[in-house]
C-alpha cells in the first residue's frame, strides 16, 4: 500500500509542473518550446502511471510505459533544443526508438525477466539525451542557464545509460509479477521524483528569465521600428560614451530626420506614413553594424552611435542610408514619389556628455535642413558637407505631388 502510494508522487509532481508550464505559456503568450515542456512533463507522468496501475506482468505494460516515455523524452529535448535555436534530427530520434522498441518486443517474448527490458529502454531514453546534449552544443547560447540546461541533459543521459545496470548488479532476476516489489521499483520512484524536480525547476528558472528578458525588451523597442525608442537609446548613450573614452575609441552620432513627412501625412494618410517610417527604420537596422546603436527618438526623427568611427566614416555610413532612403518607393504613395532625409554628424569629444554631443548633431542637421535637405552635414566640417547629386530631383518630385 506504501508502495502504491509513494509510487504517485513522481506522476502527480510531474502533472503539477506540466500545469505550470501550461499556464506559463498562456499567460505569457510565450514560444511553443514553453508548451512542449509542459506535455513533456505530462506524458511521462502518464508513462509513469502506466507503469503503476497497469498489470506488471501484462506483456502491453512495458511497450506502454516506453511510448509515453519516449514520446514525453523526444518532446522535452527538441523542446530544449529549439528554445536554444537548434532543431534536434527526428529522424535519427525516430531510429533510436524503433531499433529500443524491436529489442524491446524481443526480451518481452523471450523471457519473464524484467532486468533486460530495463536495460534496453532505458538505454534507449540515454541515447536520446545524449543526442540532444550534442545538439545543444552546437548552439552559440552559453550564459549560466544555457550551462544549467546542458547539465541537466547530460545528467539525464546519464542516469538512463547507467542507473539500471548498476541496481540490477543488486538484484540480478526480477520476475515481472514482483517487479513492484523490486528495489529497482522503489528506487525509481525516488529517482524520477529528484529528476523531475530537477528539471522542472531549471526550465521554469529559464522560461521566468526569458520571460521577463522580452518584457524588458519589447519595453525598450519602438514597435512601429523594431528600433530602440528615445529612453533605450539615451540609456544606451550614456553607457557608450565613458566606455568610448575609457577604451580609447571613436563615438560618432548620426542624428535624421525625414523630409516634409508632414505633407506625407496630410496627403497619403498617416497610415502611409507609417508604414515610410517602419521603412526607414528597417533600412537604418539593415545597413547598420551589429556594435552600432540605432533608436527612434521622435516623429520622424532618429538616431545612429556609431561604434569606433570617427566623423568620416559615420558620415559615409549616413550618406549611404541617405542614397538608399531616397531610392524606395513606399507603400501607398504615388510609384513616381521618393522621399528623402536629412542628416546631421558630429563625433564626441573627450568627456562630452550625451546632451552636448546630441546638440552638436542636431545642429549639423538643422543645418542640412537649411542647405536644401536630403544632405548630410558634418557638425566638425559643416561649411563643406557636400549637398547630394539627387537632391534637387527627389524633393521636386515630392513638392510636384504636395501641390496636387
Ligand atoms: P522637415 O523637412 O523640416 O523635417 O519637415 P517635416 O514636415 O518632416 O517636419 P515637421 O516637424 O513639421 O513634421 C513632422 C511630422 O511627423 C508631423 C507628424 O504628423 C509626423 N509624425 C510624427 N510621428 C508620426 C508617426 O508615428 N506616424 C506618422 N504617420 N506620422 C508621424
Ligand atoms: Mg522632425
Ligand atoms: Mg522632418
Amino acid at each position: 500500500m506504501q508502495t502504491q502510494i509513494l509510487g504517485l508522487v513522481a506522476p502527480l509532481m510531474a502533472l503539477v509542473f506540466a500545469a505550470t508550464f501550461a499556464v506559463i505559456w498562456r499567460a505569457g503568450r510565450m514560444k511553443r518550446h514553453v508548451l512542449g515542456f509542459g506535455i513533456a512533463f505530462a506524458l511521462s507522468a502518464i508513462g509513469f502511471l502506466v507503469t503503476h496501475l497497469l498489470p506488471a506482468d501484462a506483456f502491453y505494460t512495458f511497450h506502454m510505459t516506453q511510448v509515453f516515455y519516449s514520446l514525453g523524452s523526444v518532446i522535452m529535448i527538441a523542446s530544449v533544443c529549439e528554445r536554444a535555436g537548434q532543431r534536434l534530427h527526428l529522424g535519427s530520434v525516430a531510429f533510436v526508438y524503433v531499433v529500443t522498441a524491436l529489442v524491446l518486443a524481443i526480451a518481452v517474448s523471450l523471457s519473464n525477466d524484467v532486468g533486460p527490458r530495463l536495460i534496453i529502454v532505458n538505454m534507449g531514453y540515454g541515447v536520446m539525451f545524449a543526442m540532444g546534449v550534442s545538439t545543444l552544443l552546437t548552439s552559440t547560447r552559453r550564459d549560466i542557464i544555457d550551462l544549467a540546461i546542458i547539465a541537466v541533459m547530460v545528467f539525464q543521459a546519464t542516469d538512463f545509460l547507467v542507473r539500471p545496470s548498476l541496481t540490477l548488479l543488486f538484484e540480478q532476476t526480477i520476475p515481472a509479477q514482483v517487479y513492484r516489489d523490486s528495489i529497482y521499483y522503489s528506487l525509481i520512484g525516488l529517482v524520477l521524483s529528484v529528476k523531475g524536480v530537477t528539471n522542472a525547476v531549471v526550465l521554469i528558472g529559464a522560461t521566468i528569465a526569458d520571460w521577463t528578458k522580452s518584457l524588458r525588451e519589447s519595453s525598450e523597442r519602438d514597435p512601429l521600428t523594431g528600433l530602440l525608442n528615445r529612453g533605450a537609446f539615451e540609456q544606451s548613450m550614456r553607457e557608450l560614451l565613458p566606455r568610448a573614452q575609457a577604451e580609447g575609441r571613436a563615438l560618432t552620432l548620426v542624428v535624421a530626420d525625414i523630409d516634409h513627412f508632414k505633407q506625407v501625412n496630410d496627403i497619403w494618410g498617416h497610415q502611409s506614413g507609417d508604414h515610410a517610417l517602419a521603412r526607414f527604420g528597417e533600412l537604418i537596422g539593415q545597413m547598420i553594424r551589429g556594435c552600432d546603436t540605432a533608436g527612434r527618438i521622435g516623429g520622424e526623427e532618429f538616431c545612429v552611435a556609431v561604434w569606433n568611427c570617427e566623423g568620416g566614416p559615420g558620415e559615409r555610413l549616413a550618406e549611404r542610408i541617405r542614397k538608399s532612403f531616397a531610392g524606395l518607393a513606399h507603400t501607398g504613395l504615388n510609384d513616381d514619389i521618393r522621399l528623402s532625409a536629412s542628416f546631421g554628424v558630429a563625433t564626441a569629444r573627450p568627456g562630452e556628455t550625451y546632451e552636448r554631443l546630441f546638440a552638436r548633431a542636431d545642429a549639423a542637421l538643422y543645418h542640412a535642413k537649411s542647405s536644401g535637405r536630403n544632405c548630410v552635414q558634418n557638425a566638425e566640417r559643416q561649411n563643406s558637407a557636400e549637398v547630394a547629386a539627387d537632391q534637387v530631383r527627389q524633393p521636386v518630385k515630392l513638392r510636384r505631388a504636395v501641390s496636387e
